[in-house]
This record gives structure tokens, sequence and C-alpha cells, in this order.
């Protein structure tokens, strides 16, 4: 076990911070209409994990070939599948390592709509979960 992620995407300037946040407020603000359907989805997750859920933390992506080869596996699953993309992508309901590294502080996590933006994920998250595609 690793625990330390030594993979890091390169810091994004502050005018790409300031386009991904107004681009992240856009989309938070239009799917604001789905709501109650994500909050029913982020309730279903929970559940699953609540219920002894075992994924797959490890091995953590400590390269971006490593890290692509993860996103080409959950691409490959059917977009009902939730519980694999689940265990692929070792979701965990409590902050993960000795960094107790969380999903709020993730660089795909949008705190409004507390929502994960990895487009090979799109589900709901708690800001204190987890998964080993966490990026900063
Ligand atoms: S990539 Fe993983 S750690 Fe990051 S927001 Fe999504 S679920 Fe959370």
């Amino acid at each position: 076990m690793t625990g330390y992620p030594s993979l890091r995407r390169p810091v994004a300037s502050e005018s790409d911070r300031g386009a991904r946040d107004i681009g992240s407020r856009r989309k938070e603000s239009s799917d604001m209409s789905g709501k109650g359907k994500d909050e029913a989805l982020l309730q279903r997750i929970a559940d699953m994990m609540a219920a002894g859920l075992e994924t797959q933390t490890e091995p953590f992506p400590e390269t971006e070939k490593e890290f692509g080869e993860i996103l080409t596996e959950l691409r490959q699953l059917s977009p009902d599948d939730l519980r694999s993309k689940l265990v692929i992508s070792g979701f965990v309901d409590h902050p993960y390592g000795p960094e107790q590294q969380r999903c709020f502080e993730c660089m795909y996590y949008l705190v409004h709509r507390k929502w994960c933006d990895l487009p090979e994920l799109s589900v709901p998250v708690e800001p204190d979960w987890w998964c080993r595609l966490w990026r900063i």
C-alpha cells in the first residue's frame, strides 16, 4: 500500500482556475433541476458503501498511464453499472490514507453540487468521501 500519491497534475494558472470556476458554476446552475435525482443517487451510493461494498482502493495510480488504465476500465462499463464503477474507482465513504484525502480537495469535486465531475465517474459524492482517482 502506498497511501501517498506521487502523481500531481500541473497547477492551474489563476486564469485557468477562473475559467474552470465559471464553467463549473454554469454547469451547477443548469443541473439544479436534477437535484432530487442526484440526492437519490447519492443516497443509493451511501447505502451501498454502508452495507460494506468492497472497492479497489489499491493500487493508487502513480503514473498517468496507470490513471488512464483505470479510466479505460470505467469507460468499458455499461452506463447503469454503478456498482462496478464504485468498485473499480475504489470509492470509500470516509477520508483516506495518511493525508486523509477527501473529495472536497479533489480537482474534480464541484462543491455546490456535491458532484464528481470526472466524466468517467460523474456521480454525486459527499465531501468526506474519496476514490483512487483523487487529484489536486
Ligand atoms: S475523482 Fe474520486 S476523489 Fe475526486 S471528486 Fe471524484 S470521487 Fe471524489
